[in-house]
């Protein structure tokens, strides 16, 4: 089969990494393509985690590779066992499947430990006693060489000595450090003399007290990679000046094999933000309800808010792999969930703002059992019945007192459709006495238009949804908004306070909702489009039977397009 058969529908035009892949596997370079997705285990995976998941991943399935994954776990202050469980559940929950291929870096910890007694004992490698700070201080900048270290010159078994009264815990935190001897004068700063091991005397989730010495990140990874006989290790851009460093670390001793590492612009989106360390904030300062707060742009708040696995690998197909820094956007995300939930989600009626109608001609006895549409494009999905009696809510900015031109739905005198129902009009309006606002429509039904056709031929212009009084589910819905103005997280300073940039209309709790009976046996997760509303999904934490609480996943239209483009500011 050829690569191009085997790819998944979602997969998305190919790339420039897809042919560097496809090349090698041509030129018989590399018989099987192996990749892998590399998590810290310091955080929740986000969005931008998608990306790298699909690429990587959807990389390995389309060439009959495979793609592991291993955490990253060589800092044991900041890792826990919570982040790691959670990880694996979010790519599952993806749709990927790493099979038998799940690995640790710290399970690497005395091989990489072998390695650089072997780079120590060729001269490469050296303990130095200048503290991790006095090391970044002499480091120079991009105009100003480094300063070589006074260790530097140290004989091959000293050198073997300290390092192995480092590892035995003979030296406090931080005092020493074994380093890389490679040039302190490179111009690229990763290549003087950079740190492989610091000393932290902290317990690893892992390994417990095993080790007091842990390998740096740019030492452990491309070591890592090679030992799993990786062959394309995919990451992002700011990655690009460690490539000479991932390559000299593989070359300086008998790596088993020689990855290559190969850089793409990493995910940026409008109105949210990737990195951990501002998401941490938002949820430590309780601007959030925490990681999962559907309006966070992690897999679980994304999850909680109604989003499907096949949404956003579909966004990801379409946003493409490339080199060049770029912003996307949200309403592309939102655009690629609208596709997915239009095709599966049957249809509801439910009453956001609800206001009363009583139909003045219809019996106070009478329950009639009205057939609805579950689907409109999809027959299969069939119909089912909603209840109609005399009392009803209907939206209350479906009517208005005194309509503007063009507003077409209830008014006083005013005939609509109510959807899969009957043909009403206005007869008078009952208002609170005390706020002067309206507290009831009144209406009469025409019963020769059952269904919502008139066999006089007589029109409506609007049909509105509406619920049974009597029978519908009272339940607690939310809004949700953009997280953050402004569009470009990137003119978000580095540091500073993130409230004044968390926007306020981002959550509207609506209670007092009514649903349609239907809905009294949702389960959590589940998900609807209620007519003219949007896409909802049942509240996985929130929710509970006679309880009910539902998300907004995401609007009918894209409403900011409309709204930018009537202000003149859009396209
Ligand atoms: P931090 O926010 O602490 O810098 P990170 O986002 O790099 O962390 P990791 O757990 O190290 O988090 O990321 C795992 C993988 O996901 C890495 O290969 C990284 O390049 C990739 N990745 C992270 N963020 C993005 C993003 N926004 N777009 C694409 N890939 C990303
Ligand atoms: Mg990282």
């Amino acid at each position: 089969m050829t690569a191009q058969a085997r790819k998944p529908a979602d997969a998305g035009p190919g790339d420039f990494i897809r042919d560097i892949a496809e090349a090698d596997l041509k030129s018989g370079r590399h018989a099987r393509i192996v990749t892998r997705f590399p998590p810290e285990p310091n955080g929740y995976l986000h969005i931008g985690h998608a990306k790298s998941i699909c690429l990587n991943f959807g990389l390995a399935l389309e060439h009959g590779g495979v793609c592991h994954l291993r955490f990253d776990d060589t800092n044991p202050v900041t890792e826990e066992v919570e982040y790691v469980e959670s990880i694996m559940e979010d790519v599952r929950w993806l749709g990927f499947d790493w099979n038998d291929k799940l690995f640790y870096a710290s399970d690497y910890f005395e091989r990489l430990h072998d390695y650089a007694v072997g780079l120590v004992k060729q001269g490469k490698a050296y303990v130095c006693d200048l503290s991790v700070e006095k090391v970044r201080r002499d480091r120079g900048d991009f105009n100003r060489p480094g300063k070589e270290s006074p260790c530097r010159g140290r004989g091959v078994d000293e050198n073997l000595d300290l390092l192995h009264r480092m590892r035995a815990g003979e030296f406090p935190d931080g005092s020493r450090t074994l380093r890389a001897k490679i040039d302190m004068s490179s111009p690229n700063m990763n290549m003087r003399d950079p740190v492989m091991y610091r000393i932290k005397k902290a317990p690893h989730h892992r390994t417990g007290d095993k080790w007091c010495i842990y390998p740096m990140y740019d030492y452990a990874h491309p070591l890592s990679d090679a030992f799993e006989g990786i062959t394309h290790s995919i990451c992002t851009l700011e990655f690009e000046d460690h490539r000479p460093l991932y390559d000299w670390f593989i070359d300086a001793g008998p790596a088993p094999s020689k990855p290559r590492q190969i850089e793409f612009a990493r995910l940026n989106l409008t109105h949210t933000l990737m990195s951990k360390r501002k998401l941490l904030e938002l949820v430590e300062r309780g601007l959030v309800s925490g990681w999962d707060d559907p309006r966070m742009p992690t897999l679980r708040g994304l999850r909680r808010r109604g989003y499907t696995p096949e949404a956003i690998r579909a966004f990801c197909g379409r946003i493409g792999v490339t080199k060049c820094p770029s912003l996307s956007e949200m309403a592309l995300l939102e655009d690629c969930l609208r596709d997915d939930l239009n095709r599966r989600c049957p249809r509801v009626m439910a009453v956001l703002k609800p206001v009363k109608v009583v139909i003045e001609n219809y019996p106070e006895a009478v329950v009639e059992e009205l057939d609805a549409v579950n689907h409109p494009e999809d027959p299969s999905q069939g119909t089912r019945k909603v209840p109609f009696c005399r009392e009803l809510y209907v939206e209350a900015d479906d009517f208005r007192e005194d309509p503007p031109p063009k507003f077409f739905r209830l008014a006083p005198g005013r005939e609509v459709r109510l959807r899969y129902a009957y043909y009403v009009k206005c007869v008078g309006v009952v208002k609170d006495p005390k706020t002067g606002e309206v507290a009831e429509l009144r209406c009469t039904y025409d019963p020769a238009t059952r269904g919502g056709g008139s066999p006089d031929g007589r029109k409506v212009k609007a049909t509105i949804h509406w619920v049974s009084a009597r029978h519908a589910v009272p339940a607690t819905i939310r809004l949700y908004d953009h997280m953050l103005n402004p569009a470009d997280p990137g003119g978000i300073p580095e540091g500073g306070d993130l409230r004044p940039y968390l926007n306020p209309a981002s959550l509207e709790t609506l209670a007092g909702c009514r649903a349609e009976p239907s809905l009294a046996q949702a389960k959590p997760g589940d998900r609807w489009q209620f007519e003219r509303q949007g896409y909802f999904c049942l509240d996985s934490k929130d929710s509970r039977p006679g309880s009910l609480h539902f998300n907004r996943t995401v609007t009918l239209r894209d409403t900011w397009a409309k709204i930018e483009k009537v202000q003149g500011t859009g396209p």
